[in-house]
């Protein structure tokens, strides 16, 4: 969601005349998108900001928006004058005009309700076949450890034929892969009448003509229906990749997290979608260290990453936020050094299932849609129906072809393939 703002940001930025600069130093303006997901995340906006202060230029103007603006607001400000604007993400088609200004007063904008919405704004997005589409905004659920619901509100779900009107026009501008965006697209609707949710909206976004693949993220294992299973199943368009965080292999650490499903109940998810959906990627997010996560908690962790047989997965340590249930309730009591352990021993693990997965796929044939050139210029960099990043030889490609690739070899993050034939067809 945070990489989608920013599209925006740049979009309403090349819509004023401003082009994106090469460094920081060049800038006339420089603007912290930010995350308060983590903690590490916010110690790098405090240390980028505290590196800039004795470098900023006269006429720079700083500008800070996204989740840690809204958290700490005008605090920015007493940190020194580095910072001379704070936006909530609702504000950001401010900036040109701030920039041009030159402002000499520090400028706080944020606006207090859950309303207003930035899709109509324009977007500039890196890879011009591929875009991300918001379905919901905000989350109504109430993981103790979790910030979301604070800075970003309740769920709203965008309404369906605004949805469609942008994935047409999408479509129409040559993008051919839509990625749909909620904290919990799974519950997408249920603050509508009318029948609406989200196995129905997969169905309507898929049948918009140029669309070849739909993807989403990310599920939430207690709202993750038969019928969405299904419909993932059914539709060729929907790529067979499932993003569904698990948090914890413990049922004791599941339930103090207010997760609302038990393990036994996740691996039966897991499992159905397995047998209804033949080759599906299966990834998720594992957080480890919550307080009162013993030895054993995380073995069951561990046990439960290898039963389900995660293609991938994204391992972070628990980061107390404040406001959330969890730094209200519990104490922060497994050590730094312990969870770090416990991390690159998890890491450990997930590295070889993903590496035994990538191999298995050294053979076959998939069909890999072209993204952008790698580093180099030699390969192009495309991704395969399971989200695989598959690296293709250059010659006769280009963005937005979808191909036929013969995997070839298998390495730590991606695969390598020989391009075989372009293809018309659906992932
Ligand atoms: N809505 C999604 C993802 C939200 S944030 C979901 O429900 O899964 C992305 C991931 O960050 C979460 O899945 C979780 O694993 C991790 N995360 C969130 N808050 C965290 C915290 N306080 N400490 C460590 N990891 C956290
Ligand atoms: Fe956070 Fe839980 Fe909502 Fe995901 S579902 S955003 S982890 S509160």
């Amino acid at each position: 969601m945070n990489v989608h703002d920013s599209e925006h940001i740049r979009g309403v930025m090349e819509e004023a005349g401003f082009l994106l600069g090469g460094s920081p130093a060049d800038a006339q303006v420089i603007i912290y998108n930010t995350c308060a997901v983590r903690k590490s995340a916010e110690d790098k906006v405090w240390g980028s900001l505290g590196s800039l202060s004795s470098r900023k230029k006269d006429g720079q103007t700083v500008v800070v928006t996204g989740c840690m603006a809204r958290k700490y607001g005008i605090e920015f400000l007493r940190k020194g004058k580095t910072v001379d604007a704070i936006l909530g993400i609702e504000s950001i088609s401010r900036i040109p005009e701030l920039a041009s200004m030159r402002i000499s007063t520090p400028f706080c904008e944020l606006v207090s309700t859950w309303d207003s919405s930035i899709e109509s704004l324009p977007t500039k997005r890196t890879i011009s076949t591929k875009a991300l589409v918001p379905v919901s905004l905000g989350c109504s659920k109430e993981c103790a450890y979790c910030i979301v619901p604070i800075v970003r509100g309740p769920e709203r779900s965008r309404k369906p034929g605004d949805i469609l009107r942008e994935v047409l026009s999408l479509a129409s501008s040559g993008v051919v892969e839509v990625v749909l965006l909620g904290q919990n697209v799974n519950s997408y609707g249920h603050d509508f009448s009318g029948g609406i949710n989200f196995a129905k909206l997969l169905r309507k976004v898929a049948d918009v003509p140029g669309i070849k693949r739909v993807r989403f993220e990310t599920s939430h294992p207690s709202d993750l229906s038969i019928d969405i299973v299904d419909s993932i199943a059914e539709i060729d368009e929907v790529c067979k990749h499932v993003h569904l965080p698990l948090q914890s292999g413990s049922n004791k650490i599941l339930s103090l997290m207010g997760r609302g499903y038990s393990k036994e109940e996740y691996e039966d998810i897991a499992q159905e979608i397995r047998k209804k959906i033949p080759g599906v990627t299966l990834t998720t997010d594992i957080i480890v260290g919550f307080p009162g996560e013993t030895e054993k908690d995380f073995s069951e962790t561990i046990d439960v990453l290898g039963r389900v047989g995660f293609e991938n997965a994204y391992l972070f340590k628990y980061s107390p936020r404040e406001g959330t249930r969890a730094s209200r309730m519990f104490v922060d009591d497994v050590s730094e050094q312990e969870k770090q352990h416990r991390l690159e021993i998890l890491n450990i693990v997930q590295e070889r299932q993903t590496m035994r997965a990538l191999e298995s796929l050294v053979g076959s044939t998939l069909e890999v849609l072209i993204e952008n050139r790698a580093r180099k210029g030699e390969y192009f960099l495309g991704r395969a129906p399971g989200n695989q990043v598959v690296l293709v030889g250059a010659d006769g490609l280009r963005e937005g072809m979808l191909v036929s690739v013969r995997i070839v070899k298998a390495g730590k993050h991606s695969l390598r393939g020989v391009a075989e034939k372009v293809v018309g067809r659906s992932c």
